[in-house]
C-alpha cells in the first residue's frame, strides 16, 4: 500500500516507520531540511508515563490566574480576536472539572504507557545512543502546589504506579546536585520507572533505521493541501520550499540518497510549480499545522499551539549538575540532562502564533536553573529554542480515523508528544495495515470530539 506520511516530527518518523515493518510503501514529506526541526527539536525529553497530565486541572484556573500576575511566570497569555482562541479555552476550562480530568489522564496514560513498551521493544531490537538517563523527580516549592498534585497523585496511587513521597533531603539524595541549590523544596515526588532522552537525537537514529527498512523523505517541500475525490482522499499537493533548491542541488551531489526532492531536480525553484503525489493512504502529523490542512475536507481538529521555550548548555561542574530529569512542579520547567548537557523547559504561551523568542520566557528558565542547580552551567553558554506544542484541550492526542477514507491522524500531542510517539506511530500503523492495534482507542480518536 502506498502511503504518505505529512510531518517528519518525532510522531511522523515514527509512524512511518510501523508502516515500513508492516510492508507498506512509505514516503515522508516535510518542509524543513531534515527530521525533528520543529516542536520535536528541543523539548525537554521526558518520558514519564506515570506523569503524562492534562493541563485541564482541578485548580488550574485558580492557578493560572496566579501566575499572570507574577514577573517569573510559565504562563504568558496574550488575548486575541481569533475565535479559535476562545473556543480551545472554553473547552479547556469545562475539562477542568476532576471527573473529567481523572478520564482525561487515564487516557493520555494509556497510550503513554504504550508507547514507552513500544520504545522499549524497539531498544531492545536497534540500540543507539540519544542521550537516555533514568527516574524522574519532581519539585515543590510549596504546599499549596504539592495540594494541588494530589489529584495526579490519587490516579498514580489507584493505577498502582511506583512512586515515592520525598522530603527535601530525600530529594537531595536522588539527585546529588541539589546539595547546592539556592531554594529548598517542600516536598518531592519520584518516579523510578520513567526516564528521559534527546528526542531530536531519537528521530535523527530513526530515521536511519527507517531509510533502512526503504523509507523515503522528501525534504525541503511543503504540503499545500490534501487531493481527494469521491469521499476518498488520493494524494497530496506539494511545492519546493522557494530558496531551498541551491542548497539542496548542493546536498543532493554530497549525499544522493539522503535528500530526496519530488519534482524534476533540474527545474529552478521558481519555476517549480505544485504537483500532487497520489496515495493509498496519507497520514497528518503536521504538529500544529495539522488542524488548517484537514480544515477543508471538513475535518475539525481543536488543536491550538501554546509556545514553549528551552535553554540548553554544556554542563560545567559534573557534581554539581543534575543526573536524570526534574520537574520543578510550582514552575513549571523541566531540567534535563542529556550527556554533556542539561536542557531547561518549560513556559506555556497562548495566544502567538510566532517562533519569536520572548525574554520574560528565557529569564523564568534560567532562573530556575539557577534556584536548583546554580553551579551546573555557565548561563551565558545557553542556546536558547522556542517550539509550539500541538495542543488539544483535553490531553489525549486524536489517533487514527479522520472521518473522511484514507485520510489518518496522528496529531495532537501537546506538551507529551515524544512520550507517546513509538505507541502512536504504532497504533496509527497498525490501524492503516488493518490489523487490530494492541490498546483500546476508546477517548484516543476524534471521535470524541464528535458525541
Ligand atoms: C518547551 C517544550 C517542552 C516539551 N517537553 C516535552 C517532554 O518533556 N516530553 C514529551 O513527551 N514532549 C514534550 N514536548 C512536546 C513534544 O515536543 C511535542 O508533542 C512533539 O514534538 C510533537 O511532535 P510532532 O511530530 O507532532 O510535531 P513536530 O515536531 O512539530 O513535527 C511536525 C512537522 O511537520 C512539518 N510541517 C508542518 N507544516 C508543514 C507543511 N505544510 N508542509 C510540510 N511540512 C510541514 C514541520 O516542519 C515539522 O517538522 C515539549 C514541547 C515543548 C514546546
Amino acid at each position: 500500500m502506498k502511503t504518505i506520511v505529512l510531518g517528519a516530527g518525532v510522531i511522523g518518523v515514527a509512524t512511518a516507520y510501523y508502516l515500513s515493518e508492516r510492508g507498506c510503501d512509505v514516503t515522508v514529506i516535510e518542509r524543513e531540511p531534515g527530521v525533528a526541526l520543529g516542536t520535536s527539536f528541543g523539548n525537554a525529553g521526558v518520558i514519564a508515563p506515570g506523569y503524562v497530565t492534562p493541563w485541564a486541572a482541578p485548580g488550574m484556573p485558580a492557578k493560572l490566574i496566579k501566575y499572570l500576575l507574577k514577573p517569573t511566570s510559565p504562563l504568558i497569555f496574550r488575548p486575541t480576536f481569533d475565535a479559535a482562541q476562545w473556543r480551545w479555552i472554553a473547552r479547556w476550562l469545562r475539562e477542568c472539572d476532576l471527573a473529567r480530568f481523572r478520564v482525561n489522564k487515564q487516557r493520555m496514560q494509556r497510550i503513554a504507557y504504550y508507547s514507552r513498551n513500544c520504545l522499549h521493544a524497539f531498544r531492545a531490537q536497534h540500540a543507539f545512543e540519544y542521550g537516555r538517563s533514568q527516574g524522574y523527580l519532581q519539585l515543590f516549592r510549596s504546599d499549596y502546589d504539592l495540594e494541588l498534585a494530589q489529584p495526579a497523585l490519587d490516579v498514580l496511587r489507584d493505577a498502582g504506579i511506583v512512586y515515592r513521597e520525598l522530603d527535601a533531603a530525600a530529594c537531595a539524595q536522588v539527585e546529588p546536585g541539589l546539595h547546592w541549590s539556592r531554594v529548598k523544596p517542600v516536598a518531592g515526588v519520584y518516579l523510578p520507572d520513567d526516564e528521559a532522552g534527546d528526542c531530536a537525537r531519537f528521530t535523527r537514529e530513526l530515521r536511519a533505521v527507517c531509510e533502512s527498512n526503504g523509507v523515503k523523505f522528501i525534504f525541503d517541500t511543503e504540503v499545500l493541501a490534501l487531493e481527494a475525490a469521491g469521499g476518498k482522499v488520493t494524494g497530496v499537493r506539494v511545492r519546493p520550499v522557494p530558496g531551498r533548491e541551491a542548497r539542496n542541488r548542493r546536498e543532493q551531489r554530497r549525499a544522493p540518497a539522503e535528500v530526496l526532492r519530488p519534482a524534476d531536480l533540474s527545474e529552478p525553484a521558481a519555476n517549480a510549480a505544485p504537483q500532487t503525489l497520489a496515495a493509498d493512504a496519507v497520514v497528518v502529523a503536521l504538529g500544529v499545522e495539522s488542524a488548517a490542512l484537514v480544515a477543508p475536507l471538513g475535518v475539525r481538529v481543536p488543536l491550538y499551539p501554546v509556545k514553549g521555550y528551552s535553554a540548553t548548555l554544556p554542563v560545567v561542574d559534573e557534581q554539581k549538575a543534575p543526573r536524570a530529569a526534574l520537574m520543578d512542579e510550582s514552575l513549571k520547567t523541566a531540567i534535563t540532562r542529556f550527556g554533556p548537557y542539561l536542557r531547561v523547559a518549560g513556559t506555556a504561551e497562548l495566544g502567538n502564533h510566532r517562533t519569536t523568542l520572548r525574554e520574560q520566557a528565557l529569564q523564568t528558565l534560567m532562573k530556575v536553573l539557577d534556584d536548583w542547580f546554580p553551579h551546573a552551567a555557565t548561563p551565558s553558554s545557553a542556546q536558547f529554542w522556542v517550539g509550539r506544542r500541538p495542543m488539544v484541550p483535553d490531553g489525549a492526542p486524536l489517533l487514527g480515523a479522520s472521518g473522511v477514507d484514507g485520510l489518518w491522524l496522528n496529531v495532537g500531542h501537546g506538551s507529551t508528544g515524544w512520550a507517546m510517539s513509538m505507541g502512536s506511530g504504532r497504533v496509527v500503523a497498525d490501524l492503516i495495515a488493518q490489523r487490530a492495534p494492541e490498546i483500546d482507542l476508546d477517548g484516543l480518536t476524534l471521535e470524541r470530539y464528535r458525541r
